[in-house]
């Protein structure tokens, strides 16, 4: 059985702990691999490489930091189509939506190469007489990254580029369920010239986590996945004097307006809720049709979803594959068993899927509830799976409201074609992302990508500007050169410009 191990100081490193995890292909239920889970003296011995070079790494210059993630794209883009088959073989998805998290992965590894030009700070000359004054920002120390199952290489690459290119040495702890790109992921650093240490994999799962929660040599903590270990990450690194910011789960909604193209809706809600069998923190998975838009709206979306070909990842024609493993499917299944004991209407059941020759595998098929209502919990609760529950809404103020009034804030998206209520929209939304006749609003990597409410707690979004924000601190230097001249002591406040 292939043993999966970790990557330290430059080197694949067998785990010691003797534990490991069962690492499956999804489409065929197949145990693929054997993933080392890593014990606290394993993470002390990442820790202790990326601290060791961490002092020559923060004074790399810049220029030549971003050097290394020119080249990394370069290698990105080479290896694309062997990094998406990867990705596919242990978490199931279809092969063209694996090459696009790669991709959305690859453009923070643009963005970080013009770190020379996001480092520079402000400079004012003369804040007094002969006095000068200006900001830099400068890296943490060893910073670690604790990243989900559902883009294993997309999610690590909104932390990892901009987090080396700041000076910062990192620690990825990926998904014990498809921990394999991570290390292909630390191979193409190596080659692309980054110091040994600078960058390792510690694999593993709650033990890891917590080591690395409380251990005093790590600065700093960027987390995605689900809210519940969200919240215990963000309170536990804290409390240990950490920044952290933690990105949790998501209930995402797609308003539709009467006066919407309910062809381009449908078309958008197939995409955006089946899309990765529904595990994407940005999947739609509910769809409030608002007035008359209902009825046309699941007249032409019920078909749509009856028909979607869900087949292995590896298969091109391909519209969704498995789930991750047996026992999300298991859950999946479980809420829309749910649904349907608290009464909603499944209009399109999928529980009974069964693919000739996969009867292993982790499938389901497209599942759509009609007249789903704010109680059940169906609707209250992410399910992460490829379930689409459709609301009504006498008018948009009410959809707002309903939205507003969730737990979650990740993604929303509103399809209208009237420009003003549109406005309203995004205005008065308390969602982080939004998308206006766009269904998965997610940043582009120069902008930040984020939730509001318990979608992510702390102050920064992830990569982009707000990434450089929160892997460096900010330094404010005043600076007086007036050689000969004695001031004597000065007892009151400095008041600079009098
Ligand atoms: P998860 O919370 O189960 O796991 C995430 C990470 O935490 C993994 O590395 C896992 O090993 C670790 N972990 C799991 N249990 C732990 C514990 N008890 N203590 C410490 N660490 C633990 O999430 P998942 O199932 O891998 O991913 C799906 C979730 O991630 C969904 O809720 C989804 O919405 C969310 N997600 C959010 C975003 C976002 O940007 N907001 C993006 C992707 C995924």
């Amino acid at each position: 059985m292939r043993e999966i191990g970790h990557f330290i100081g430059g080197k694949h490193v067998a785990g010691t702990s003797g534990k490991f995890g069962d690492v499956f292909n999804p489409a065929s239920g197949d145990v693929t691999g054997k993933v080392a889970m890593a014990d606290a003296s394993e993470v002390e011995k990442a820790v202790a490489a990326a601290s060791a070079v961490w002092p020559a790494w923060a004074n790399t210059p810049p220029l030549r930091r971003a050097r290394v993630m020119f080249k990394l794209k370069e290698l990105l883009e080479r290896n694309r189509q062997e990094l998406s088959a990867i990705v596919t073989a242990e978490h199931g998805k279809v092969l063209s939506d694996a090459d696009g998290e790669v991709q959305r992965g690859l453009e923070v590894v643009e963005f970080a190469c013009g770190i020379p030009h996001l480092l520079k700070g402000e400079y004012t000359d003369q804040v007094g007489t002969g006095i000068d004054a200006w900001s830099i920002r400068q890296p943490l120390g060893v910073v670690a990254g604790i990243t989900p199952f559902n883009f294993p290489i997309m999610v690590p690459l909104w932390m990892i580029p901009v987090a080396l290119a700041c000076g910062n040495c990192f620690i990825l702890k990926p998904s014990e369920k498809d921990p394999s790109v991570a290390l292909k992921l630390a191979e193409l650093l190596q080659e692309a010239g980054l110091p040994d240490g600078v960058f390792n994999v510690v694999q593993g799962g709650r033990e890891a986590v917590e080591t690395i929660i409380a251990h005093p040599g790590i600065a700093a903590i960027s987390f995605v996945g689900s809210t519940a270990i969200a919240e215990t990450i963000y309170r536990g690194g804290t409390a240990h004097g950490n920044r952290v910011q933690a990105l949790g789960g998501a209930k995402n909604h797609l308003v539709v307006m009467p006066d919407a193209n309910i062809d381009d809706a449908v078309d958008a809600l197939m995409g955006s809720a089946y899309g990765a069998a529904g595990e994407r923190c940005m999947a739609v998975s509910v769809a409030v049709a608002v007035g008359s838009a209902g009825d046309e709206l699941m007249a032409k979306l019920a078909p749509r979803v009856r028909a979607l070909k869900v087949a292995p990842g590896t298969d091109p024609d391909a519209e969704m594959g498995p789930l991750v493993t047996r026992e999300h499917m298991e859950k999946v299944r479980g809420y829309v068993d749910l649904g349907v004991k608290e009464g909603a209407n499944l209009v399109v059941d999928g529980r009974g899927l069964k693919l000739q020759g996969y009867e292993g595998g982790f499938f389901l098929g497209g599942c759509l509830f009609d007249n789903v209502t704010p109680d059940m919990r169906i609707y209250k609760e992410e399910i992460f799976g490829p379930v689409l529950s459709v609301m009504r809404a006498p008018d948009a103020a009410t959809a707002t409201h309903l939205i507003n009034a969730h737990e979650y804030g990740n993604g929303v998206a509103l399809f209208t074609n009237d420009g003003g209520a549109a406005r309203d929209f995004a205005e008065a939304i308390q969602v982080g992302m939004v998308g206006i006749n766009v269904p998965i609003p997610v940043p582009m990597a120069f902008h930040s990508f984020g939730g509001w409410k318990r979608s992510l707690f702390g102050d920064h979004h992830i990569y982009g500007p707000e990434g450089v924000r929160f892997y460096t601190r900010y330094k404010a230097i005043t600076q007086r050169w007036a050689a000969g001249k004695r001031r004597g002591p000065e007892f009151v406040m400095p008041t600079l410009g009098r």
